[in-house]
This record gives C-alpha cells, structure tokens and sequence, in this order.
C-alpha cells in the first residue's frame, strides 16, 4: 500500500503504549454487549481481499463490522515477510509472525476476523505475472476458494485493481485471485477435493472493488461511482469508524502504519467487478435479517425482545431469554448461519454473566516428557443463573475430566489444579505454516482445514460444560501462561511446547576468508531441568572438516577451495532419545503475544575468500540489522557508535563508519552530526550508509557531501544482471578482484532505495534492472572527499550478508576498503 512518506517518520522503535494484556480472557462493558445484542438479528457478510497487512481499509472493516455488524473479515494473501521492519532487525518469514499478530490485534479492535492465503510476500513485485507465477497461482487460488466457500461472504470487496495502477505485483494479483475466486468457489469442479472437508460452492453475490484517492496521479474514485458515508459516530462505542480505524491501524508497528484518525463524513467508492450490480449500497440485494434462514423469523422477534428489556446495570437479566434464544436456533436445520449464531449467543451468555472462565499455568513452556501443573478457574461473576456440569483438558492422552455438577453462586471463584504429563510425542507450537519446509513462494501445508487460518490451535485447551436455562453448551478456553510483571501488570501469554532439549550454534554463521582454523560453539538448554546436558555430534558435511568437540565447542576448517556455504546439523542423545536438535527462536515486542518457532539447529559456514584492508569499523545502529555480527565474523573489530561519539576526534580511529538500514530515518540526531562526519570523510575517512527511505526524491546534502535524491527505484529480481560501468574502478579490484559470480545466489532481491538524482560528483559503479524496465545506476554510487570517500547503497547487504551470500561479502570488503586505495 502506498503511504504518505510523513506517517513514517512518526514511527520509532520505542515509546509506544503498551497494551499489558492482549491475550487475557476478553470482558466486556454492557455498552459492547449491547453491540453484540443487535448483531444477533443481522445475518451478513463481507470479506475484504488485499496483499499485506497494512492493505487493508480499517475504517470500511470496522464500519461494516461494528455499525452495519455484518460477519467481516480481512483474506490478506501474505503474512507481510517480505516488507522491512520498522521496530527490530527481524526479517524474513520471522517478520510474517510478527505481521500476523500485528493483524490480530488490529483486528480486535476493528471487529473483524483475519485470514491468509499460502502465499509468501518474496518482496517487492512490479508486474501480476511475476507475483502469480512465483505464488503459485492455482495453490493460492484455491486457498481464496477455500476460505470463501468456508465463510460464505455475500460480498467480496477488494482494495486494488487487478492492473498496474495497484502500485505493486502482489496488489495487483490479490485483485485478480479475487475475480477468478468469485467464479471458482460456485464452481462445483473446481477444487473439488475441498468438498470432503465439509465445504460446498458457494455462490458470492458480487465482488467490488474500493477504490481509492492516494493523492496526486492516484486517485481512482469519481463521483458517478457508488459510495457511501463511513464516517459516522458510534455512540455505543464512544468512537468514529475513522477513530476505530487509527487504533487498529497502530498495531502494525512493524511497518508503522499509522494514520491520523478521521472524523466526520468520509466517502467510500466502489465499481462492480463481478456479479449483481449495485446502486446504492455494497449489500444491495442481500437478505441480512433472520429471513435468509428457514424458520428463523420468530428469532428476529425473540432478539428484539431481549433488546428492549436490556438492563445496562444488570445484564445477567437476559441470561435465561439468551438460552431461549440458543434452544430456538440449535432447533434450527444445520446450517452456516445455525452454527455462527450459536457460537455468538453462546458468548453473549458469558458476557452478560459476567463469566470469568480460564485455565493457566505458571510456566511459559510445557516440556516434553516433563508435567506441568495446570489451574482451571470459575466465576459466575453477576450471578447469572449458571450451572457447571464438568471441565475437561483436550489432549485425549494425557488430559483430564472434573465431573463438578453444581449450580454456580455469585462472584465465586472455583477453582482446582491438576498437573498434566506432556506427552514425548505431543507436537511441538510451530506455527503451522512454517512446520514444512516452504516453496520460494509459498508455504507448504498438508492438512487442508488448517488453510487460511491466522495461526494455529493452543497447545492445550480446556473445554468448560456450562448449562444456562437448560441449554447445554461448551466454553472453550486455550491454556495460557499467566504472570505478574511488577511494570506491565497481569500479562497472560501463550504456552509452547518445547523438546527436552534445544541448542543453537554461536555464532550462527562461520565464515572462512583465507582457510584458517576457526571455532564455534553450540549453546544447548537442558528444557526439562533433570538431566544434564545431552552428547551431541554434527551431521558431517564435505566442504568443512570438524574435529572432534571438546565440551560443546569445535574447531573447523574449510575442505574445499571454492567458493560456496555449507551447512551442519546438530544431533543430540538423550535420555535414550536421538533427535536432530531445534533451535527454540522467541520474538518478544509489547505489543503483541510473545511468538515462539522452532527451526533446525543448524551452522551455516561460508566459504569466501575475502580479503580485507582496514580494522576497525564504526557502527551506527539504524532500524535494526545483523551485519555488525557478519563484518565481525569477516575479522573487522566493530564498535557501535551513539550519538556523542559521533565527533571528529573520536571518528579519527575507524577505517570506515558504516551507517545501519534507515539510520537517517530513526535518529534525528544524524542530522546535527552531519558536519562530524563530513570532517571525518574530508580528513580521510570512509562513511558508507545503507539505505534510507527519508525526503523520497529531494535532492539534498542531508546524507552525503554533494546533494543526491533518494528514490523508490530498487531492482526486485536478484537474478538481475549486473553490470560493471567502470571497471577498473577499486571498488571492483581491491582488495578481492569482483566478478559476475559474486552476484550468484543473492536473496529476494538486488537493492532498493536506489540513489535517483545525483550531483555530478558521483560516481555510478553498477548497473542493473528488472526485466522489462530501464537500467538503473544508483545502487551503488561513491564520492571522493578531501582526502576521503562517500559511498550510499542500496544494495541490500543487510539481507545477503546474514545469508552467507560469499560475493556479498566480497563486495562489502572493498567497499570498506576504498579510503585505503583511492586513485579514482
Ligand atoms: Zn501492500
């Protein structure tokens, strides 16, 4: 989605408001029931289909969910890897967690649910094709199939166009998946393997696309289009759409999303796509009432009933009409609506009593192999007419069933704990997209009733058996860790499933540069706390020779003379069990729920032949990156700079100052060094920023000695052919002579944020383009000064390097390298 520039900068790493608890048990004013109340008589849907988190219209989701209180959802056909992380250094499919929290949290706020295709975001994409092909088209064709014959929208709406206006690949093909879905999903011989798992075509009554006005050369509304007004005041909620829109829109920190809420009339257009016209309204035509299902009319009158005699100070007064409600629709023939409705008046029982149902553990992780104790607890908190027939743990093996039978007083804690033995082969959290190795382009997932969804079951849950008004009906409750941070407050949190064992190698990437000896170590974590450290022993690989460890420590030298990676995993004995040992990753942000994924414990050790010149380098951290560990590893010495180090005299000793990915973004103070670090560049030495994405396309001398524009051009396809514009430039000589190779096996892309305009003091090194488009220069551009040199690229190192791409860190030699031989 394009975004004005400005919004942008108001987003830093820290100092946002932290929301303690987004994982404890939900409760509800009489106000939000009240919502929920009038929700039960309206019988719609809508989904809403983009690319990314981020692309979604807050302000129309939570318009449609909140004041129109149809089902709405968000289908987003990537998680958001591929982008760049504004609060951490992040990347990759790590970045897709984080985005799919980020999107549950707005969606709690906004009232919809969230789904996502299979698709990978592999980064930016220029044409549909490319993002189609790469995708899959049919694999995330079918997953839009699936998710709307599962949910039934009676409207699609989407945020793009399926053409180049779109501004993006993936922007584009999620228009177009969206199309040919509409067709596909009422197609009884399309996807027909889906019909096992309950589903049947469903026929969508129209798709629209929202259109949209970004500005100057965007703006693709006109005034004969349908609109309407989705700016209104909800009173219920103390907030406009605009309003609920800008909260929501605060959870994706990660790409600092944020917007200055609307307030007052704020149009939104549509044009048909596909399907029923519509003239006046996006549902125009859709039966929303009780009417859509047979015998369900004298629902609507029960509903309103309850409405009317609602009590603000006693909502458990419409506990015994709910269960009337839940008896007359569980009477109802199976249906999708039966089973929705259900599920929500179910709720409202809870709400309106008040009900405080959890089940909590004081350990973050359940071991395998170890037991964990588990304590259940039950509060009839407005003493709603409640009884408790039992409570039991899902897993069949190891779970358990508390027969309680008994009428539930007022404001009581009940509550019991029971310890709980986790199972050897009880599968570890992984979230289930990452549980197979994926595709380039796409995740790989098995069981199909698992596409689409958010993220993954809890490792437990406990199934509450309640009886309201002699209804019947099951609360279930994920098991969830619970603690008190003395700042933070009540913080309740996911539980994992961990193996008794998990190790890491340290350091994670090995780099031979001339065929010496070098060391690493394994970290490994003894989970279940009993039984000492495990043996462990390494997967033998061909290229690099491992002696024998001593401890957990090993020495390794490169067997091969070619340049390449290779790679070792780690094997562990313990307690009579063999494995190949995992490597527990947690990403921890306040935000949002702590996330916990596994992947192999594997070393990686590249083999690069670089040569170097020049020790010590300076660091200022930007955005976040892992290339001080990667110039580490390439035996440079680096020390990260702060703001008062940032003086002539102290500068003097680096051979070269290396700015991180977006440090012009994240410190203003950069801007008062300025003069600092042009001294150091004029007396000698070498400043070389990564990119930054600040005052797109002004010219400007914020960054460099002589003024260059920063622009939005970036070459997405690192396959791209690079071209050599002066080849006997040092940059490509010295100290490691540069060839076509060493731009072999780059990853999801060759460079962005392209210098664009640049004063004629530049110099232009490379040259490259994606397919079909014009040959761009400003991927790497340098500047002598005085006596030394400026370089900006935006070249993505902060990517390659952590890769173990070998030209990548050949390039970065001479690079570093330039203050030492100039001649240019
Ligand atoms: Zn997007």
């Amino acid at each position: 989605m394009k975004r004005v520039f400005a919004l942008l900068l108001a987003a830093g790493p820290i100092g946002w408001v932290l929301t303690a608890s987004a994982q404890a048990p939900e409760t509800v004013t009489s106000a939000e029931i009240y919502l929920r109340l009038n929700k039960l008589n309206v019988l719609g849907t809508v989904l809403y289909m983009a690319a990314h988190p981020d692309d979604e219209n807050s302000r129309l989701i939570a318009y449609m969910a909140k004041d129109r209180l149809y089902r709405t959802a968000y289908l987003s056909m990537t998680r958001g890897d591929g982008g760049q992380n504004l609060i951490g250094d992040e990347q990759g499919v790590e970045l897709g967690l984080i985005r799919t929290q980020e999107m549950l949290a707005a969606r709690r706020v906004d009232g919809a649910e969230q789904f996502f295709s299979r698709a990978f975001d592999f980064g930016f994409s220029k044409s549909t094709d490319e993002a189609l092909a790469t995708w899959g088209k049919e694999k995330v064709l079918s997953d839009a199939v699936w998710v709307i014959r599962k949910f039934q929208p009676d409207v699609i709406i989407t945020r793009f166009p399926p053409d180049s206006r779109a501004g993006h690949g993936h922007h584009s093909a999620s228009a177009v998946i969206a199309r040919e879905a509409f067709t596909a999903a009422a197609d009884p011989s399309r996807f027909p393997e889906q019909f096992k798992y309950g589903v049947k075509p469903w026929q969508v009554k129209r798709v629209l696309w929202n259109s949209f006005n970004f500005g100057a050369g965007a703006n693709t509304t006109s005034e004969d289009q349908m609109k309407i007004d989705v700016g209104g005041f909800n009173a219920i909620l103390g907030k406009s759409y605009g309003e609920l829109a800008a909260i929501s829109r605060t959870n994706h920190k990660s790409q600092g999303a944020a917007l200055t809420p609307a307030r007052g009339q704020s149009m939104e257009y549509f044009t048909l796509v596909a399907g029923d016209p519509a003239h006046s309204d996006p549902m125009e035509g859709v039966e929303t009432s009780w009417r859509r299902v047979e015998g369900g009319e004298k629902i609507e009158g029960m509903v309103k009933q309850l409405i009317g005699d609602f009590s603000l100070a006693h909502p458990e007064r419409s506990v015994p009409g709910l269960a009337e409600v839940y008896k007359a629709v569980s009477q109802l023939p199976d249906g999708y609506w039966k089973t929705q409705k259900l599920k929500e008046v179910k709720e409202l029982i809870a709400d309106c009593s008040g009900l405080w149902l959890e089940a909590v553990t004081r350990s973050a992780y359940a071991v395998q192999g170890d037991s964990l104790g588990v304590t259940v607890t039950i509060n009839n908190r407005l003493n709603a007419p409640l009884s408790v027939a039992d409570v039991s743990l899902s897993d069949v093996r190891t779970g358990f069933s508390v027969p309680l039978q008994q009428q539930l007083e007022g404001d009581k804690n009940y509550s019991f704990s029971r310890n709980i033995y986790i199972s050897l082969d009880k599968p570890l959290t992984q979230p289930y997209w990452l549980a197979q190795e994926m595709s380039p382009g796409s995740f790989n997932v098995s069981d199909q009733r698992l596409i689409g969804n958010p993220q993954g079951d809890a490792a437990y849950t406990v199934a509450f058996r309640i009886v309201a008004g002699g209804q019947e009906m099951v609360f279930t409750r994920p098991v969830q860790y619970k603690y008190t941070d003395p700042v933070k407050g009540e913080l309740y949190q996911p539980l994992t499933v961990l193996p008794p064992v998990t190790a890491q190698f340290d350091p994670s990437l090995v780099l031979f540069t001339d065929g010496e000896e070098k060391g690493f170590r394994v970290e490994a974590a003894d989970r279940t706390g009993h039984s000492g450290l495990p043996k462990f022993s390494l997967t033998p690989t061909p290229d690099v020779s491992v002696g024998p460890p001593s401890g957990l420590s090993w020495l390794a030298r490169p067997s091969s003379s070619k340049t390449e990676t290779a790679t070792a995993d780690l094997v562990f004995d313990h307690s009579g069990r063999r494995d190949t040992a995992v490597q527990l990753i947690t990403i921890d942000y306040p935000h949002i729920p702590r996330i916990d994924y596994f992947r192999l414990a594997r070393g990686k050790f590249v083999l690069a032949n670089v040569k170097t010149a020049g020790h010590r380098i300076g660091y200022i951290e930007g955005a976040g990156d892992k290339v001080p560990d990667a110039l580490q590893q390439m035996g440079y010495e680096v020390v990260m700079l702060k703001e008062r180090e940032c003086t002539p005299a102290y500068l003097k000793q680096f051979d070269a100052i290396i700015a991180g990915v977006r440090a012009y973004d994240v410190h203003d103070w950069l801007a008062e060094r300025h003069e600092a670090l042009m001294d150091y560049v004029k007396d000698g030495g070498n400043l070389i920023v990564q990119y930054n994405r600040g005052n797109l396309g002004k010219m400007s001398t914020a960054i460099g000695p002589y003024p260059f524009a920063v622009s939005n051009l970036r070459v997405t396809d690192e396959h791209a052919k690079v071209n050599f514009l002066i080849p006997d430039h040092p940059v490509l000589n010295y100290p490691n002579k540069i060839t076509d190779s060493d731009f072999d096996g780059w990853i999801q892309e060759r460079g962005i944020y392209f210098a664009g305009q640049t004063d004629p003091a530049y110099q232009h090194v490379l040259s490259m383009n994606d397919p079909g488009e014009s040959e761009q220069k400003g991927s790497l551009v340098i500047a002598p000064f005085g006596k030394g040199v400026f370089v900006y690229t935006g070249l993505v190192f902060f990517r390659e390097l952590p890769a173990g791409v070998p030209g990548a860190y050949r390039l970065m030699a001479n690079i570093i390298a330039l203050n030492h031989k100039r001649g240019f």
